[in-house]
């Protein structure tokens, strides 16, 4: 036999540790070159049993053999994920400086994390049994129902469960069975057979989409960006490229960022592609979603959709990958393992050698500046699809109007014009709620959150004071807590009133209020989209929900009530938001062949960010904002880091963040460019009653502010911290 090799495995554990576990084969191993990286394992940890991953196979330990302990047993018989997925992922926990073991494990689908197997991959199918091929069809000249589901099942050799029963009804099926005539069986999914690619015929493109489905080869990896305003086309393009590559043998990646928003979408792709589909949404339970990550990794799906995540499912067959809506700052998760899945998407495909099709109306400064130093390609879209026009844009200024609750004349004139000729109109306040200020008209007192530094927004729905930062709620008082006066005004407006207002307005006309709180009832969304494509004229108010994806075709006017927020934010992502916001809201409208108008409520109606987004578009903006930036150094000039702490003191915080400082400036070598900014107080210092302080990390280049989190943060790990201070490191940061 062999001769004994001391093999160690080394594993990654859902810990907060910066590190992977080394463990001994144990008796569970007996046969050790079976075991390979990517498989799961249980071991012991601490005092408990947990499941770990095997990362890589080493002979030895820098920890003495004595102190390693076995593992428990193996779960897998072949890796759950591939080595390039598993490379992927340690990338991206060292890029965003997340422990690696962690990550690992979140991304797993939750039912492999605890251990569970692999989903089979199986599916239930009816045939006819020997006597029901044997009986003859004038056998049922008086059933012509059962007659059809025995020719159904003469003509397909086996039709599975799910069609079957989508054109018979259960009892039929189960009056058949009892009869001995049909039977159902369990049997391995086949892999999807490539002749059969398609459902339907695809549109003929026009010249423009030509174009780019010529630029766009299928040799190695290139990153393209598709600039193309709303409607014009790009989604045709990502059906027809995924077609080419499943042509080839190929499975197709496609990212969106919200899926319960886009219905569309994904009916446009089933409607479209005959082969396996699956869609990873919130909606699948843990079983379903297992289930159809195993059904990709096999390569029994040849098309994955979905969200942030659906970026860690392993595709052993991947030739295309899409980002739709590049820019949205859904694809940056906000806590935890922070990865941005469009960067890591773009990473993804490098590292597999395929080409990534990043696609938007109104491409992120990230994006246009890779185009612009020759990294990404950059391909445009200028007109609409089909006979539909683009937006013409109107300022509204708001200084010289009467108000009715946040509502122009003018504005209200233009709705009232629109709704007589039929057509719907759709209003977007970027606020929810009845109104975002309750004050005292006596002695100015504001209904404030106590442990927050934000003001309460006043629900009529729920009459409710809400902090949409923590999510206190209470009911709002009868007089001021402070001059006992009875005289409250609930000022300003959020979607209810302008539901209301509008509704006062406007009585014969359906309002439907789109935000999160009126999605709150299952099926409301569903119902919204059956009025607007009954195309009867209605009035659509809600918050960005309504800025995603959607075709409103009937939708002429779109009405943009405050445009100022974005302009006056500290953050200097928010005029770039606001820019992708009004551009994206007023792409919402005209989409049929009718013309559309944008209107824009604004204080500032000459400020000159505002006025070149209106006047020239969002490439000229973008093209002015991105200036700006390297100017004032930010990105994508400069490469940022945060490094976040909180805690129930103001001056735990700071001092954590005191000593990150001056550790980290004595690690940063004199000569690179890096300069700190902070501690300095979050934008909203008090969150939910705690502090928040952040230190800004600035570089020129990407590898000098690694090399340098790399020293920081094992020094910043030994840092004796109070129990109530958290800290947390934000790479490439969105909020501040
Ligand atoms: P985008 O993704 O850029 O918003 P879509 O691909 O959804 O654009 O196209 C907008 C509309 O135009 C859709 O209804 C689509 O079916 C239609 N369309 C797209 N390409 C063509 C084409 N070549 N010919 C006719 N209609 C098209
Ligand atoms: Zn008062
Ligand atoms: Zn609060």
């Amino acid at each position: 036999m062999g001769q004994p090799v001391a093999l160690i495995a080394r594993i990654a554990i859902a810990s907060p540790l910066r590190t992977l576990f080394d463990y001994t084969l144990g008796a569970c191993c007996a046969d050790p070159p079976n075991l390979r990286p990517g498989m799961r394992v249980k071991v012991p940890f601490g005092r408990r049993q947990v499941v770990g991953l095997i990362v890589a196979l080493h002979n030895g330990s820098e920890v003495p053999k004595e102190k390693l302990r076995p593992i428990d047993c193996i779960l897998d018989t072949e890796p759950v994920i591939d080595p390039t997925m598993l490379a992927l992922v340690v990338w991206g926990a060292r890029y965003y400086q997340y422990p690696e073991g962690d990550a690992l494990l979140q991304a797993l689908p939750s039912l492999l994390r605890r251990g569970e197997p692999l989903p089979e991959l199986r599916k239930t199918v009816w045939q006819l049994t020997q006597q029901g091929l044997d009986v003859s069809p004038q056998a049922f000249s008086r059933a012509p129902n059962q007659r059809a589901l025995i020719e159904e099942l003469r003509n397909n050799d086996a039709v599975e469960d799910g069609v079957l029963s989508s054109q018979f009804s259960r009892p039929l099926m189960r009056l058949l069975t009892e009869r001995n005539l049909i039977e159902k069986k369990l049997i391995d999914e086949t892999l999807p057979n490539t002749k059969t690619i398609l459902k339907e015929t695809p549109r003929a493109l026009e010249v423009q989409q030509q174009a780019i489905m010529h630029r766009i080869v299928f040799a190695g990896f290139h990153c393209w960006l598709i600039n193309g305003v709303t409607g014009s086309g790009k989604t045709e393009i990502y059906l027809q490229l995924i077609e080419r590559g499943l042509r080839a043998g190929r499975q197709a990646l496609v990212l969106i960022p919200e899926i319960s928003l886009t219905p569309q979408t994904q009916k446009r792709f089933s409607e479209r592609f005959a082969v396996p589909l699956v869609i990873l949404h919130s909606g699948l339970s843990d079983k379903q979603r297992a289930k159809a990550w195993a059904r990709a990794r096999s390569g029994h799906a040849t098309i994955v959709i979905g969200t942030r995540s659906a970026i860690f499912t392993p595709l052993p067959n991947l030739g295309l990958i899409v980002v739709d809506e590049e820019h949205d700052v859904s694809y940056k998760q906000q806590d935890g393992f922070r990865y941005s899945a469009r960067d890591l998407a773009v990473m993804r495909a490098k590292r597999e050698n395929v080409p990534i099709v990043l696609g938007s109306a109104t491409p992120s400064l990230e994006s246009l500046y890779n185009c612009e130093i020759q990294r990404y390609t950059q391909l445009h879209l200028t007109a609409r699809a089909g006979a539909a026009k683009t937006a013409e844009w109107r300022v509204v200024d708001m200084r010289a109007q009467s108000l009715n609750s946040g509502i122009a004349e003018t504005t209200l004139d233009a709705i009232r014009t629109t709704l007589e000729r039929s057509q719907q109109v759709l209003v977007f306040l970027n606020r929810r709620g009845f109104a975002p200020a309750l004050l005292c008209h006596a002695c100015g007192w504001v209904a404030e959150c106590r442990d927050c530094d934000a003001r309460l927004t006043l629900h009529h729905d729920r009459y409710r004071l809400v902090c949409h930062h923590c999510d206190a709620q209470s009911p709002p008082p009868e007089v001021c807590p402070n001059c006992q006066s009875q005289q409250l005004v609930a000022t300003g407006a959020g979607t209810e009133r302008s539901e209301l207002v509008l509704q006062q307005h406007f009585p014969t006309t359906q309002v439907l209020r789109v935000d999160r709180d009126s999605t709150q009832k299952s099926g409301y969304m569903r119902s919204v989209f059956d009025t607007v494509q009954s195309g009867q004229p209605c009035i659509l108010v809600g918050t960005q929900m309504l800025a995603k994806g959607h075709h409103f075709e009937q939708v002429t006017l779109v009405v943009i009530l405050d445009a100022d927020s974005g302009l006056l934010s500290p953050d200097f992502r928010a005029v770039e938001r606001m820019g992708q916001l009004l551009t994206q809201v007023a792409g919402r409208s005209g989409r049929g062949t009718l013309a559309g108008l944008a209107l824009v409520q604004t204080h500032q109606p000459d400020h000159p960010v505002l006025q070149l987004l209106l006047q020239e578009g969002y490439a000229a903006f973008a093209h002015q904002v991105l200036k700006h930036r390297k100017v004032q150094q930010l990105p994508p000039y400069q490469q940022i880091a945060v490094v976040r702490a909180e805690a129930s003191h103001a001056a735990a915080a700071e001092r954590f963040l005191q000593h990150a400082r001056r550790e980290a400036q004595k690690l940063a070598p004199p000569s690179s460019r890096i300069d700190f900014l902070g501690p300095m107080p979050a934008l909203m210092e008090r969150r939910a009653g705690r502090y928040r302080y952040l230190l800004r990390i600035d570089a020129n280049h990407r590898s000098q502010l690694q090399d340098l989190l790399n020293r920081l943060i094992p020094s910043l790990e030994r840092y004796k911290k109070p129990r109530y201070l958290r800290w947390s490191v934000d790479v490439d940061p969105h909020d501040f």
